[in-house]
């Protein structure tokens, strides 16, 4: 398989060898934190470059020129996902006795920020894998990971986060989809919404309910199932039509009398909500590496235009309305690229960085509508027009400011986490 032949070679061989586990990356931040190292550097590792430089390389070459045909289409880029597994640009988190490549988060941020800068709408289609594997990452038995992350790696397989639901998205501990226990089996009723590769997983992360009463703390109330996309009763609905990323498959899912084994069950019942929210820590700083990406093609193409189009006898960069634009859009990447940096490398350091995590989410959210909107004035009124880049940037950003915890949920947990500081 080549993705297992690349593996063994080159640039991903290294980078397994120096794949920053956390113990790994603490003995490796312990060394070098001593008087006369500094203990802190920007520089990527020859390794990082050479992951960044492959994943450049493809985005460039491969996804670039066939994104706005997904785009109008709205197909599953599958090709494309298949050539990002087989050249290990995709589910780099899995473990390495799984048969993956054990990355850290921080390495798989530098992946995802170029792919991203491709298509957001391949890169979340990618990247919900990682979400769909995190919460058995972090808390599937050696069992569960050798069944669930394993096939990922002996083929192109999707899986999916399924928690949303209709009435449910920020207030998680509002869902309804509830597991009542039947002697060895859980038996699965309920609606879920908005999950991306919906109709594209071979199996699910699902948060149900498994305490009746309503009193019971969200801490206890919830458990955490893995369930194969081919159990019946589990049915996806129909693609849903988004403003952006159309190419990414966001389904509602029904589930109706779905039985699911006990072995299934992630740590154990009433320990799903902790999972689900625990994922984010890892999920997060990926999300805002996405959202830079969009937001350094946005500025890279408006860059470009301002240095090809004239009006009033001299290129519109001249214009130093026009330049300043440039010069916010250049910060606020620069800022994003460096909270998203931050948050990874606190979380592959073993550190809690849940604000970290939020403060890049939001951040790079944020600046990745502000540059896509930027780009779209620099162009003019060929901004406004689907034969230009840049309106594309701007229906994708959106979704960053939504999905994986709103820009408001992310300030909530932010003000939250500083508050706690002042308040111990
Ligand atoms: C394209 C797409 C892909 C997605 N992929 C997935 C997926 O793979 N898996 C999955 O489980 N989910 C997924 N989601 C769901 C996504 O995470 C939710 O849509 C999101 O968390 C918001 O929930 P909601 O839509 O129910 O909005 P609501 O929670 O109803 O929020 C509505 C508005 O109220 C604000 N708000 C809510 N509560 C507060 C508060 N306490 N304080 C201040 N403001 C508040 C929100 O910020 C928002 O502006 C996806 C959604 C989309 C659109």
């Amino acid at each position: 398989m080549l993705f297992t032949k690349v593996l063994r070679s080159g640039v991903l061989a290294g980078l397994r060898c120096q794949s920053t586990s956390a113990q790994a990356s603490a003995k490796f931040a312990a060394a070098t934190s001593k008087p006369g190292h500094g203990g802190f550097s920007f520089e990527l590792t020859d390794q990082q470059k050479e992951f960044q430089e492959l994943s450049r390389k493809f985005a460039r070459e491969e996804i670039i020129p066939a994104a706005p045909g997904y785009d109008k289409s709205g197909e599953y880029p599958f090709p494309l996902i298949k050539r990002a597994w087989e050249l290990g640009l995709i589910n780099g988190h899995i473990p390495e006795d799984c048969g993956g490549m054990g990355l850290g988060i921080f390495d798989a941020c530098i992946i995802t920020e170029e792919l991203a800068y491709g298509c957001t709408g391949v890169q979340t289609a990618i990247e919900a894998n990682s979400l769909g594997q995190m919460p058995v990452i972090i808390a599937g038995n050696d069992a569960q990971q050798k069944k669930y992350l394993g096939r990922m790696t002996e083929e192109p397989l999707m899986c999916a986060y399924c928690v949303t639901e209709p009435g449910a998205g920020s207030d998680v501990a509002g869902i309804m989809t509830r597991a009542v226990r039947k002697g060895d089996d859980y038996v699965i009723n309920g609606q879920k919404m908005w999950i991306t590769n919906g109709g594209k997983a071979n199996w699910y992360f699902l948060l149900a309910r498994t305490e009746a009463d309503p009193k019971c703390p969200a801490s206890k109330a919830f458990t955490g199932f893995i369930v194969d996309a081919d159990t019946p009763g589990l049915q996806p609905g129909r693609k849903e039509l988004n403003m952006g990323q159309r190419c990414s498959d966001t389904r509602g899912i029904t589930f109706e009398d779905v039985v699911v084994p006990k072995e299934n069950v992630l740590i154990e019942e009433g320990a799903g909500f902790k999972i689900a929210m625990g994922a984010f820590d890892k999920t997060r700083p990926p999300v805002a590496a996405g959202a830079t990406g969009l937001a350094q093609r946005a500025l890279d193409e408006a860059t470009k235009y301002a240095l090809e189009r004239k009006t009033f006898g001299r290129l519109i960069a001249e214009h130093q309305a026009v330049s300043f634009i440039l010069a916010e859009m250049a910060m606020k990447v620069e800022l994003a690229r460096m909270a998203y940096q931050r948050s990874a490398w606190e979380v592959d350091l073993g550190h809690r960085n849940t604000y970290y995590a939020s403060i890049a989410k939001a951040f790079a959210g944020d600046i990745a509508n502000q540059c896509a909107s930027d780009a779209v004035q620099i162009f003019g009124g060929n901004g406004f027009n689907s034969e230009y880049p840049v309106e594309k940037l701007m229906r994708d950003a959106k979704i960053y400011q939504i999905y994986e915890g709103t820009a408001q949920i992310q300030r909530l947990i932010i003000s939250r986490e500083h508050l706690g500081k002042y308040k111990q």
